[in-house]
């Protein structure tokens, strides 16, 4: 049915005002919106992009946008310009202009947003590095009295020792065999810890500069845990310390670091084991190439949750105070270990105790 003229300029009106509300949404718009016609030229630009792009619109239509106008993803641009650059969102869809195939973007000016979170990281990464800072100061502090502590006990005891040989001399006049056996036993004891005390300190400050470097040598590593378990049984009479080795067992090792290597697992498996009871050491070749080095105690063991972190400097996990101890044994054991290309895990066998295991090749590679 043909309208009346009435009705046509009804249509006419009711088209206008339309186009009028279209055009007033996308004039105030506050992001800028572009379209580009299939040549890449720009075809329409809003008050907005005049802004985002601080140049007239009549100077961005019929130009090249000079930007990479892809359909589908969110894209994020920097638009260099004057007085200072800007960060934009853009947003693409397909659209038709003047009845040809066209893009419509939409870039949201993100700059300020940008400028927060970057002001923010910045602020939580300042926060973050005086955290760990005094975190690391503290730890220090933990560390010094902790290791004073640890030194004052075996000074303590030789003193103590000194001063009872002196009382015991002044009155007797002389000391009697036992006695005197009885003090330098003593003090043997005291001054050996407080010798390993300084070593383990010295390690440490040798690793942290780098500075803890290996003497490889060809040994008989059979001879070397034998000279080692023998020298440890002597300090307990609490644990039966046996070993299972091979015949011979040659390897290319640093023999001074592999040996504090099973002196620090044996000692560890000594003083971790109070109740005493075996302790076993077995070296073996499980591939060739390959030399393993385990020491199995049935003491305390240590708690699946805490194996993690137990190779770590300081860390401890028996800290109720009867076992003394500064943390280190096991960061430079895993030190050692690894300069040698190796390395050492630890497991807790189902009816109790602890095993370490070392693994090394037996020809260092460098
Ligand atoms: P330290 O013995 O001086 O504390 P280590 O680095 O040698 O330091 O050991 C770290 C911690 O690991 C110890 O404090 C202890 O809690 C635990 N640990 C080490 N060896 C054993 C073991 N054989 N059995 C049980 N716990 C162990």
């Amino acid at each position: 049915m043909v309208g009346t003229e009435s009705d046509v300029l009804r249509l006419r009106r009711e088209l206008s005002r339309t186009q009028e509300q279209l055009r007033n949404l996308i004039e105030r718009n506050g992001d800028a919106i572009l379209v580009v016609d299939e040549a890449g030229l720009v075809r329409f630009a809003n008050p907005a992009a005049e802004q985002l792009f601080q140049r007239p619109g009549s100077q961005i239509v019929g130009s090249e946008l000079g930007l990479p106008v892809l359909i589908g993803e969110t894209t994020e641009l920097d638009i260099v310009g004057q007085p200072g650059d800007r960060v934009a969102e853009m947003r693409v869809v397909e659209t038709e202009w003047e009845g040809a195939p066209a893009r419509l973007a939409v870039l949201r000016d993100i700059t300020v947003r940008k400028r927060l979170e970057k002001e923010r990281a910045h602020l939580l990464q300042e926060q973050l590095a005086r955290a760990q800072a005094e975190a690391a100061v503290k730890e220090r502090d933990e560390f010094m009295a902790l290791a004073s502590h640890e030194l004052k006990t075996p000074i303590a005891t030789l003193s103590a020792t000194a001063q009872l040989l002196q009382r015991q001399l002044s009155r007797q006049g002389a000391l009697e065999p036992d006695q005197l056996n009885r003090a330098l036993v003593r003090l043997n004891e005291q001054s050996h810890r407080m010798a390993r005390l300084v070593d383990h300190l010295l390690d440490v400050s040798s690793i942290n500069s780098g500075k803890l470097i290996l003497h490889l040598e060809k040994i008989d590593l059979r001879k070397l845990a034998e000279q080692v378990v023998a020298s440890c049984q002597l300090t307990t009479s609490r644990h039966a310390i046996t070993l299972r080795c091979p015949e011979l067992l040659e390897a290319v090792v640093d023999p001074i670091r592999i040996e504090q290597v099973l002196v620090n697992l044996l000692e560890n498996a000594i003083k971790y084991s109070p109740d005493g009871g075996p302790i076993d050491v077995e070296l073996s070749t499980p591939r060739p190439n390959e030399i393993q080095i385990a020491v199995r105690d049935h003491g305390l063991g240590i708690p699946m949750d805490r194996r993690d972190r137990l190779f770590e400097r300081f860390y401890r996990v028996h800290t109720d105070g009867q076992i003394a101890g500064l943390g280190l044994g096991l960061f430079i054991t895993q030190h050692i270990v690894e300069l040698h290309h190796g390395h050492i895990s630890v497991d807790a066998p189902t009816d109790g105790g602890s095993l370490f295991v070392v693994t090394l090749p037996a020809h260092h590679l460098h």
